[in-house]
Order: structure tokens, then sequence, then C-alpha cells
């Protein structure tokens, strides 16, 4: 195991924290007030300048136009990219876009990849992923009512869907429907690909999350299928093997969004420890000098640096072992990591006091937004009970002396 960062990665990540610093965070107080849409011009201007300096798509093949990083140096990436909650937007590396890349670059035909492939890529167009039901349990999505039946060359899928994240002016949605309700359970969904001008598209609303409803990129949809008709070379990947392509776009995007929780915590961490040493709380005494606030920074800092190692050991893994074998690693990252971006920007806006409430700082953002990173991808009971169940499995039938 060697996490030594190469010469060349190490000149990639300071100029995007450069570029972070200098041309993202002062936008940081418009993005808060403003909707995306009326941002967006502005955030291309911003992806123009990325492009120019070659730092476009880091986590994306270079044949397709990206940088072609591993995901250990595309880890390092997020970690500087999450500083900011444009970050990654403004890189090309953004979900849901990262991972839809990911599927169509592995399964795609090559009509699909010149048609949505390329332009996702080159960011001219985005996507979202359509899995999780109104009804039904994300938790176990092989519950599923939308169903894709066949009709000569086409599908018809009906379906209730939301928390397609970014469906609002998507050019498409990769959708998961039941396709083969009486193969094995595993093999009964596929993926297929809607444009979201088919006029069976119904994007219902962006759900209000956290009293936010947001809108283009910064939003969630629900989203309603009726009787939505799509060629049957929609199909990505072969019939039935949703759950198996869904588990490869699983993995490497739960160590993207790790790091770029690492990078939350290292912006609330920060933003806490300037907070406390320059808050006068009495003649001569800052907030700094109470101990209650140097052991909150102690812990952060304790646990930012372990949740930090085990996702870097995370993604070594997955690169040199393989997504299967690095299972037990993911899991456990997918709930530490987020518990720990939790405790970190909870105290960075209790040692901010009112103004931690406001949007003058990002961390009431970090707050509202990142909450959920205890429930997609798999909310943390589904891997804490998935790890324990198999570190339990290699105990049976050994004798501990
Ligand atoms: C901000 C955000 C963005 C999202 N983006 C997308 C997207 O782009 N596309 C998409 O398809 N979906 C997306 N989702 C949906 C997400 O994947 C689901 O919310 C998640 O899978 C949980 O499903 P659920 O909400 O139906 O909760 P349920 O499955 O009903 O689970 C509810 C709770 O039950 C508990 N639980 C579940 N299983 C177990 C278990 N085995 N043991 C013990 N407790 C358990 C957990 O605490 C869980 O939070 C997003 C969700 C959020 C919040």
């Amino acid at each position: 195991m060697d996490f030594t960062v190469s010469e060349k990665m190490q000149a990639v990540v300071s100029m995007m924290e450069e570029f972070v610093d200098r041309e993202l965070i002062p936008m940081e107080s418009e993005f808060m007030t403003k909707s995306f849409g009326e941002m967006e011009q502005e955030l291309g201007k911003k992806r123009d300048m990325v492009k120019k300096m070659e730092l476009w798509a880091p986590n994306h093949p270079v044949e397709l136009g990206g940088m072609g990083l591993s995901l250990m140096e595309h880890a390092l990436v997020s970690e500087a990219l999450g500083r900011s909650p444009l970050g990654h937007y403004v890189f090309g590396c953004h979900a849901p876009d990262a991972g839809n890349v990911e599927i169509l670059h592995l399964h795609g035909t090559k009509e699909q990849k010149e048609r949505w492939l390329q332009p996702l890529v080159d960011g001219k167009i985005r996507s979202c992923f359509s899995m999780t039901e109104v009804e039904l349990p994300g938790s176990n999505p092989t519950l599923m009512d939308t169903t894709a039946v066949s009709d000569g060359d086409d599908y018809i899928i009906n379906g209730h869907k939301w928390y397609s994240t970014a469906a609002d002016g998507s050019a498409f949605s990769i959708v998961m429907a039941v396709t083969n309700p009486d193969a094995p359970t595993y093999f009964q969904a596929s993926m297929i690909i809607v444009p979201t001008d088919n006029p069976g598209f119904n994007l219902v609303r962006n759900i209000p999350v956290m009293g936010h409803a947001g809108d283009g990129y910064f939003s969630h949809g629900e989203v309603l299928f009726q009787n939505c008709r799509v060629p049957k070379a929609n199909l990505l990947g072969p019939e039935g093997h949703g759950f198996v392509i869904a588990q490869e776009r699983l993995g490497p995007g739960r160590i993207h969004h790790c790091m770029r929780w690492l990078g939350i915590c290292r912006r609330a961490f920060d933003l806490m420890c300037q907070r406390a040493v320059n808050r006068i709380m009495a003649p001569g005494k800052t907030l700094a000098t109470k101990q209650i606030i140097q052991s909150w920074v102690a812990e952060c800092a304790a646990q930012m640096q372990a949740a930090r190692a085990m996702t870097l050991h995370a993604a070594w893994r997955m690169d040199t072992a393989g997504h299967k074998e690095a299972r037990d690693e993911i899991s456990a990252i997918k709930f530490f990591v987020a518990a720990t971006m939790e405790m970190v920007v909870d105290r960075a806006l209790q040692v901010h006091g009112g103004l931690g409430m406001t949007d003058d700082t990002p961390i009431a953002f970090f707050y509202r937004h990142e909450r959920a990173a205890r429930i997609y991808d798999g909310a943390d009971e589904v891997h804490k009970v998935a790890l324990g169940r198999r570190i339990l499995k290699t105990y049976e039938g050994r004798t501990i002396k």
C-alpha cells in the first residue's frame, strides 16, 4: 500500500485548490441567494476556464476528453473540489452525470455513446438517474413497481420515481424498470435511456428538501412515467442486468462522495478554527481559549484524519483489487465518513452561533444538503448491517483462544 502522491498529482490538486479559492468561493454568497438558472451562465464561464487549464472531467477517460485519473487520484481531486458546493459541477465531475458516464462508457452502444455520452462528458448536456420510487423502499430496490413492457421494437414505461437528482433541465434519464418480472429477483430490472423531451416523461416537481426546492442542477425531481414509449435501442447493457450495472456504478461513486464530504469537512473545520481564534468572548479571551472548543477541534481533526485514511485505502483497494474485494472497505467508509461530516459540520455551525444558521457562511448550506449523505447510496443502517454480517460470517466455525 503506497499513498505517495505523485508530483503531477500534487500540482493538479494545488491548481484546483487555488481555482476553488480564487474563482468559486467568491461566487458562493451570490449562489446562496440566486437560482441555478440565474447562475448557469457565470458557472459556464468558469467551466470554460477549467477546460482551458486542461483540468476538465478529471475522472473521465482520456479518449472522451477527460483526464483519465485513477480512483485514488480522483479521490484527492474530489476532496479539493468538495470545499465549495460549486467545485464538482464546474470541473465536470459531478453526480449523477459522473456515474451515468461510467455506465454509458462501459455498456453503451456506439450510437448511445455518440448521442449521449460524448455531449455529457463535454458538459453540453446533463442527465439524471431514476431508480428510487415514491411508494417502495429505495433500500430494497428489487421491490420495484416501474415496468418497461415490450411492444414491438419499443418499451412502454410506466412508474412513479422520485429523488431523480438534477432531473430539471436534464437531457435524459437512465431509468430502472422491470422488464423481466419472471426472472430471478436480481435479473428482473433493466436500465433504459429515456430522453426527457419524451411526452411520457413528466417532471411533476422539484421536491422541497429542507425547505428548498432548488432548480436545474441543484434539485431533486419527482418524475411520473406515463406510457413512455422508447425504442429498445435505448436499453443499456443486456436486458435484466440493471442491478448488476447499478452495483458497478455505486462503488466508485461512494469513494467520490466520501472524498467530497472530506472536502466539506476541511472547509467547515477551517471556518470553525478561524472563528474560534477570532471571536472575542471576554476581554483578552477568544472562543479558542475554551477547553470544550479545543476538545472539539482535536476530535474533529482526529476523526477527519481517520476518515481520510480509510477512504484513500478503500480507493486503493478498488484500484488494485476491484469492486468486489473492496466492498467491506466501501461499506465502512460510507457510514463512517458521513458521520464524520455530520459531526464536523454540526460543530462548525455551533461554534459560529447565530452566524452559523445564516447563509453568510456555507456551513448552513452544508448542514441542510449533506444530511442526506446518511441516506443516499445505501442508508447507514444498510451498510452497517451488511458489513457486520460479513464480518461475523468470517468467525463461523473458528475457535479463538
Ligand atoms: C439528496 C438525495 C439524493 C438522491 N438522489 C437519487 C438519485 O439521483 N436517483 C435515485 O434513484 N435515488 C436517489 N435518492 C434516493 C435514495 O437512494 C433513497 O432515498 C435511499 O435508497 C433510501 O430509500 P428510501 O428513501 O425509500 O428509504 P427506505 O428504504 O424506506 O428506508 C428508510 C430508513 O429505513 C432504515 N433502513 C433501511 N434498510 C434497513 C435495514 N436493512 N436495516 C435497518 N434499517 C434499515 C434506514 O434508516 C433508512 O433511512 C436520493 C436521496 C436523497 C436524499
